[in-house]
């Protein structure tokens, strides 16, 4: 009977770790999103009605009858709200479990992730040179596959010329962005979501704008060439650095996709930020630090 007791009482501490981890695990991948500061409301909601019933009834819960009946229909919905709540996340986050990021990480080839940054650089240059507006999203840990459905689907490797002929004004495909896979180019003519952020909202045109929503978004790397200035920015994590200088743009470029995605390690990109700012500037008052839509 004893032993059936502590068998019992252990894997009852087995389910509640599990269940702590599963929702650490959540927190942790939904805490960089747009809709954590609601989920926080509904839990702290949540919490404070759960031990206000609790210390209602004390035990007896035939004394909020009324609560009870009340709380027992909410219940099931509460997930269900959850699942539409979180759907873009969730999606996010199965893409990244079993997605191209993980294999990527295993697959990955320094020198042929040298060649299409080589490749990148030398054309964003030639296009800020000649005034030809430009974004690129590099995939990394979380898969681009959304923005892909809707765009023109291609599969062809990374060269120079090939992104100059996409983004050239003429070209059918020169609206939008292009997403690098890879090493390959594996769509253009792509739609990202825009940032929100207002204050990026008053001071910057669509394409800036998507830059940072993407990244704000998924763990991608967007570098944006300017149309009207011929600048070359780089935007991680929902900041903007902007004008990086032409002589830096390759190394910034692959510290940023080489940096462990913030969600990750978030102190270690913090600290690398800090020691070593990728040609930070703010477009309000350049150049000093990111301009930040988080
Ligand atoms: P620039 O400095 O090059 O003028 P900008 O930030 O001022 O850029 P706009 O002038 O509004 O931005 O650029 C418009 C172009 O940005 C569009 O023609 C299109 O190619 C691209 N663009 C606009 N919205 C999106 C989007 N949601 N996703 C990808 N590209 C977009
Ligand atoms: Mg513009």
């Amino acid at each position: 009977m004893d032993f059936l007791s502590e068998l019992r009482s252990l894997s009852t501490l087995i389910e509640v770790a599990v269940l702590w981890v599963a929702l650490y695990a959540i927190m942790r991948f939904l805490r960089k999103t747009r809709g954590f500061g609601l989920l926080r409301g509904l839990a702290s909601f949540l919490l404070v009605t759960f031990v206000v019933y609790q210390l209602l009834n004390a035990g007896d819960t035939t004394k909020t009858p009324v609560l009870k009946a009340i709380l027992g229909e909410i219940a099931p919905w509460f997930f269900l709200t959850i699942v539409v709540l979180f759907q873009p996340e969730l999606r996010q986050g199965l893409a990244r479990v079993g997605g191209s990021g993980w294999l990527s990480i295993f697959s990955r080839n320094d020198e042929e992730e040298n060649e299409t940054i080589l490749a990148v650089v030398g054309a964003a240059k030639r296009m800020a040179n000649e005034r030809t507006g430009a974004l690129l999203a590099f995939e990394r840990g979380v898969s681009l596959a959304p923005y892909r459905e809707n765009a023109v689907q291609l599969d062809c490797p990374c060269s120079g010329i090939l992104l100059e002929t996409i983004f050239f004004a003429g070209s059918p495909l020169h609206d939008g962005a292009v997403i690098i896979q890879n090493g390959k180019i594996i769509a253009a003519s792509a739609l990202f979501p825009l940032t929100t952020n207002p204050e990026v909202q008053r001071r910057m045109g669509t394409r800036h704008r998507a830059a940072i929503g993407l990244t704000e978004e998924t763990d991608a790397i967007t570098l944006v060439v300017s149309e009207e200035t011929g600048k070359i920015s780089l935007a991680s994590s929902g900041r903007l650095y902007e004008a990086v200088p032409l002589d830096e743009l390759k190394t910034r470029l692959l510290e940023l996709i080489r940096e462990r995605p913030a969600d990750d390690e978030p102190k270690a990109a913090e600290e690398s930020e800090e020691a070593a700012p990728p040609a930070e500037t703010d477009a309000a008052d350049p150049p000093s630090k990111p301009s930040s839509a988080a």
